[in-house]
């Protein structure tokens, strides 16, 4: 795929960005232009997740760069991470997933872990020489995981864990899992899983139509024996996981702000191309409504990821404003894809260009992180002081 992407940017909020910020971002969208435009369509249309990639991800700072150096980051700020999130989805949400799921596990184990566990656990993963996923999500319970039936019990020499997690990005490839489980008395544990762990196994969910260069599916565990040592000490209750939810949130925010960039600079350069009726088919009124929509829509966002990014950095974003801005930046990209796409006619559906993969791509993004109606919630809930939850 010719990948001659140009991000618009009609209100200058580049100037808003650190020359540091800049840079970053610049380097992921190299990475991405010569690693993953070249293969990902193929790999999407084959449905084959592409590993290769892993370190040469890991090299470039794509896992936990918002990490003290002693632990494998690079100390970047968080608005940093949100560019980096932008470019990499841009490429594909199978890449910006492999890189936000490393940098969870990694931000996970750095807040609850103890050092004996960072130091044996984050530069594996910050080097991609192990791959994390993160176990939160049941068959049963997506939505309400204060509901989650995974169990754990201390026994003299383990911790005795039984359930299961569905849809667990990289559970069929991970060589660690985090595994959240109900104790008891209703507390929380969270345990770092190896994947050779008695009692551990995993299965892939096959034929998505969704991510489909990410390696997606179960993990399963049946009297499994988990070490005392891999109980992340530092945490035992639900505030503390629905905490970790912001940062996928986040990432997810600045990811579709990348999607609808893309789609939009496919759909502005072919109107500029295509000729219908003699005349450039961006001559006409009706396809410049779509592109001028469009780009509304992503500088209005552009400007609140930005915003998010400042807040994030002066650890003072709140857990309901990262997720309106999931929300309302997915929202605008399946809007600004779905424009995309009608814009290139038939050519829209095909693999020549990007716009369905991103399409497919961004209904798991209206769906995980949290679903539209619960973000729709969590901020009906903070602007009310109502809950509707239940
Ligand atoms: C490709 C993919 C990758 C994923 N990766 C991970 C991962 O790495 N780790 C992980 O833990 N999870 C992961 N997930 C899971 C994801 O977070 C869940 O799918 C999501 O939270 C929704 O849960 P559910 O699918 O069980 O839907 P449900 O919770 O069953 O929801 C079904 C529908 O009911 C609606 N609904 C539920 N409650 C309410 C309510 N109170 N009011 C109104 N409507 C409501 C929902 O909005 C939705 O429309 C992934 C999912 C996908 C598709």
């Amino acid at each position: 795929m010719n990948d001659n992407f140009k991000s618009p940017d009609y209100f200058d909020v580049d100037k808003l960005f650190t020359e540091e910020q800049l840079l970053i971002r610049e380097s992921v969208r190299d990475w991405v232009r010569e690693n993953v435009s070249p293969i990902i369509e193929d790999a999407a249309l084959e449905g084959v997740f592409p590993k290769h990639l892993v370190k040469s991800l890991g090299e470039i700072g794509g896992f936990g760069g918002f990490l003290p150096l002693k632990y494998g980051g690079s100390e970047i700020d968080f608005t940093s991470y949100g560019l980096i999130m932008q470019e990499l989805e841009r490429g594909d949400s199978s890449i910006r997933v492999l890189s936000a799921v490393q940098s969870l596990v990694m931000h996970t184990i750095f807040r609850f872990g103890s050092e004996e566990q960072k130091l044996k656990y984050l530069i594996p993963l910050a080097k991609g020489e192990f791959i994390g996923s993160f176990g939160l999500t049941e068959p049963s319970h997506g939505s309400d995981p204060s509901s989650m039936k995974t169990t754990f019990k201390e026994e003299k020499k383990f911790y005795m864990v039984n359930g299961s997690k569905m849809w667990i990005g990289h559970a069929p490839i991970c060589d660690i899992a985090l595994v959240w489980a109900k104790g008891d008395n209703d507390e929380i544990g969270c345990f770092i899983v190896d994947r050779n762990t008695e009692g551990f196994s995993s299965a892939k969910i096959d034929r998505k139509w969704s991510f489909r260069a990410s390696e997606t599916g179960e993990l399963i565990f049946h009297n499994m024996k988990v070490q005392k040592e891999n109980l992340l000490h530092k945490t035992n209750n639900m505030k503390d996981l629905l905490d970790r939810l912001n940062i996928g949130r986040y990432a997810v925010a600045w990811g579709s702000l990348g999607v609808a960039m893309h789609c939009y600079d496919i759909a502005l350069k072919y109107a500029n191309e295509r000729e219908q009726f003699g005349k450039k088919i961006g001559s006409f009124q009706l396809i410049q409504k779509k592109l001028v929509d469009m780009l509304t829509e992503i500088s209005k966002s552009q400007i609140l990821t930005w915003r998010l990014g400042v807040l994030m950095d002066e650890k003072e974003a709140t857990f309901e404003q990262i997720s309106m801005a999931k929300k309302t930046n997915v929202d605008m990209a399946c809007m600004v894809a779905k424009k995309a796409r009608s814009i290139l006619g038939g050519m829209g559906i095909t693999g020549e260009y990007p716009i369905m993969r991103h399409i497919m791509n961004l209904e798991t993004l209206i769906t995980y992180q949290g679903t539209e109606e619960i973000h729709t919630l969590i901020t009906g809930r903070k602007i009310t002081g109502l809950s509707a939850f239940k």
